[in-house]
């Protein structure tokens, strides 16, 4: 029986469960202050286990008996979290049918999922103890770094907070290390709010802007108290950046927050740099090297409004705001904003959910934006802001394509290219090389019986290494020694076949001696700021090689390249992924965009097999909208997204009969239902994966399509309860990917 009016007999709560449904318990405990809500966390037994939950709804009634229900152990807030953030989540659960209580752990930071208090209102200060002031201190005779930490605090007296610390470089290992010698020691003290913003918004004056930039910002500035979905498309260079700078800059002025979503690549230190140095209010950032304090304090500052600015990869999408004012997505096409795992969701396509639902404005910007928001544009959905000149003198370079048919190569490249990169050096400027593959070659081969090095696991080769030597498989990690003669007959002749960066790079350090050349790819850049020092050095101007995978192609500024290789353009022509085309040209557009930056014109020399192909020529004659608008009549004709919506069934297993089976019976069963309802769903397959065996798992795939988003939905609920109460289900791994982006 309820004990008061306001206290709930039943609380529904999220728990962190892989089962899409919530689960029901007694209020128990002290209740809270604010009474029983939905947004409350509460500590609930699951099982075995004690775990933290959400309470989502707050009934009279249950499908259980009360007196079965087990009682809430705890209440953890003083108050519901966000409504923002509680609406997205569940919006983002109902829209890619995931489980609530898994949407919310995912979207909220690690420290709330364990059950730490979300009010931060107290901060650390360490300070230098009287043990640490004695001179040497003989247990820092090994820890170089901890010692140098010592020092800089024994400069400040009053001591510093973490923040301060943790943005000299130093990391919390070595504060704790110090702290457990006894030689600093921390205390909490109040965290004093915010200045609200002032007058002395900039901390340096913006940019004079040029026509086409003002009248973007002014049609945005008319409207910023109304959702007002808007694409900037603009070339590499036209200034986006700069228009998205002066549109926060109106929306904090009043008073409200600003949101920007930036592709995993594009948060350089270079980018956060040119937001920090035009704002006087805290610009804070979210992104994969925050410690979980940093994240939650960072949390916290954007839900309370205490930070006017957040700037985070596809995560942030789920930063809730108390005041939000605009949402900026750049670099709208990038793929690193759909998860591909887990919860699959696309933070683009959630940052518009979010914008509509506040009734602020979104900007989604890009050069080459995906095919989705492009047609959104041309339909009159999205206003459609061009920016069609660079603001520096030269037009981008138009793509030249090589035909690479019967030319010799070396480390990838043909000798008129290699000249091409000669004289570009000669003239004192950089060359920029892009390869999509890192390693040494893509495989290994014997030349007298064919062999291929494959991997065990996957259907997939083995890429060859030199640093250091070994075969790797990029799709499962297993690394294997390099044999010393072929398994299959014996002979020691085993050879490279093709290039990936480690040739190239050595083919052209063998090439030009006296030039350095700079790697740039997953392996090269492992340790933490290896990527920066190299761009550093080449900012200096000197005539140098970059040799790098798509890390290099995004978003870099590097204004002395004045040619642009690319070894190879065909992976995405012939590919069974309808977006692989989409996706292949906008990385070759973001490629050329490095080249020719500032005071000189630059060159793109693109190396290609099907010099003939009517899709890379119509890219390289006309640029990547020509192209966007030719893939937009196709897609219309063959019924493919944007025209239709897709959404993918994926089964996974060790045992290749059970997914085979589960898939089959599941799309049959879908098949009837279908029928049966008219739900004008297509479903197709089940058809194996590209990759069907990948770290020895088999995947297969069904495919459900239909011309209306709410019908496929409707499928779309089917078939994840069919397959929650399928007991073969229990026995493969199964995901529902709505709006998938690869096949
Ligand atoms: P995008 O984001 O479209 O790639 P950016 O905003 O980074 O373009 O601008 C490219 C370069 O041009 C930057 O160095 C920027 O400072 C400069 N720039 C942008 N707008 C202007 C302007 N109105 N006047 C002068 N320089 C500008
Ligand atoms: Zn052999
Ligand atoms: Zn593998």
């Amino acid at each position: 029986m309820p004990d008061s009016p306001q206290a709930p007999a039943v609380l529904s709560v999220a728990v962190p469960s892989p089962l899409r449904r919530l689960f029901d318990y007694r209020p128990g405990g002290p209740p809270p202050a604010c009474g029983w809500q939905p947004g409350l966390r509460v500590r609930v037994p699951f099982g075995r286990r004690r775990v933290v939950g959400v309470i989502l709804e707050c009934r009279d009634t249950s499908d259980l008996a009360l007196t079965d229900l087990k009682p809430v152990e705890a209440c953890l807030d003083e108050r519901p979290l966000p409504d923002d953030w509680l609406w997205l989540c569940r919006f983002t659960a109902r829209y890619y049918q995931h489980a609530p209580g898994d949407t919310l752990h995912q979207a909220m930071p690690a420290l709330l999922r364990q059950g730490r208090a979300l009010e931060a209102r107290t901060r650390e200060r360490w300070q230098v103890t009287a043990d640490g002031q004695g001179d040497p201190v003989p247990s820092l005779a090994k820890a170089p770094r901890q010692a140098a930490l010592l020092a800089m605090l024994r400069q400040h007296p009053h001591g510093l907070v973490t923040q301060a610390i943790l943005a000299q470089s130093f990391g919390r290992e070595q504060l704790l290390a110090l702290e457990r010698k006894g030689l600093v020691a921390r205390r909490e003290e109040p965290r004093t709010a915010s200045p609200s913003p002032s007058a002395s918004l900039l901390a340096e004056p913006a940019l004079p802007l040029n026509r086409e930039q003002a009248s973007a910002l002014a049609v945005l500035h008319e409207r910023l108290d109304a959702y007002h979905p808007c694409l900037l498309h603009g070339v590499t260079g036209s200034g986006k950046t700069e228009v998205y700078l002066q549109l926060i800059e109106a929306v904090v002025a009043r008073g409200r927050q600003a949101l920007v979503l930036v592709p995993e690549i594009g948060l350089t230190p270079q980018t956060l740099a040119r937001f920090r140095s035009r704002f006087r209010v805290p610009v804070v950032a979210l992104h994969s090297g925050l410690t979980d304090h940093e994240r939650l304090d960072a949390w916290e500052a954007a839900a309370s409004g205490r930070a006017p600015i957040v700037i985070g990869t596809r995560s942030a999408i789920f930063t809730p705001l108390s005041h939000p004012g605009a949402i900026i997505v750049d670099e709208e096409h990038d793929g690193s904003f759909k998860q591909q795992e887990g919860l699959r969701y696309h933070a683009r396509d959630l940052a518009v959910a979010r914008a509509h639902r506040h009734g602020i404005p979104l900007v989604l910007g890009s050069a080459t934006p995906s095919l989705e928001t492009l047609q959104r544009a041309l339909a009159g959905d999205y206003q459609h802001l061009r920016l069609t000149r660079r603001a520096s003198r030269h037009a981008p370079a138009r793509l030249e394509l090589v035909d690479l048919r019967g030319r010799p190569r070396r480390g990838g490249l043909i000798p008129p290219v290699l000249d091409a990169i000669e004289s570009t050096l000669a003239a004192g400027h950089q060359v920029l090389v892009f390869i999509n593959r890192r390693g040494f070659a893509p495989t290994l081969s014997c030349h007298a019986c064919g062999w291929l090095a494959e991997c065990d696991h996957c259907d997939a080769r083995l890429t060859l290494h030199r640093q250091p030597p070994l075969l790797a498989c990029h799709h499962c990690d297993r690394r294997r020694a390099l044999p010393d003669a072929c398994p299959d007959c014996g002979s020691a002749d085993l050879r490279p076949l093709g290039s990936g960066t480690e040739r190239t790079e050595e083919t052209l350090a063998e090439r030009f001696p006296d030039i350095p050349v700079h790697r740039i790819d997953r392996d090269s850049t492992r340790r933490r700021d290896a990527l920066e020092q190299a761009l550093t050095e080449v900012r200096r101007g000197e005539p140098c090689l970059l040799v790098g995978t798509q890390m290099l192609a995004k978003g870099h500024h590097l204004p002395h390249v004045t040619l642009v290789v690319v070894v190879n353009a065909d992976a995405g022509l012939y590919s069974s992924d309808f977006r692989a085309l989409e996706h292949s040209a906008q990385l070759l557009e973001q490629v050329a965009g490095r080249a020719g930056r500032a005071a000189h014109p630059g060159r793109v020399l693109v190396q290609t097999m099907h010099a003939d192909d009517p899709n890379l020529r119509l890219l390289a004659a006309r640029g990547y909208d020509a192209l966007a608008e030719r893939l937009l009549e196709e897609r219309r004709a063959a019924a493919l997204p944007p025209f239709r919506f897709l959404a993918l069934l994926r089964l996974e297993s060790p045992k290749e009969a059970a997914v085979n089976e589960l898939g089959a019976r599941a799309a049959e069963a879908l098949r009837a239902h279908l029928d049966r309802r008219r739900l004008e769903v297509d479903c197709l397959g089940p058809v194996p994966a590209p990759m069907e065996r990948r770290q020895n798992r088999y995947h297969l795939q069904v495919m459900l399509t239909a011309e209306r988003r709410s019908r496929l939905h409707e499928a779309g609920a089917w078939l994840v309860a069919w397959l929650e109460a399928e007991p073969a289900a229990r026995r493969v791994r199964w995901s529902l990917d709505i709006d998938p982006q690869t096949l």
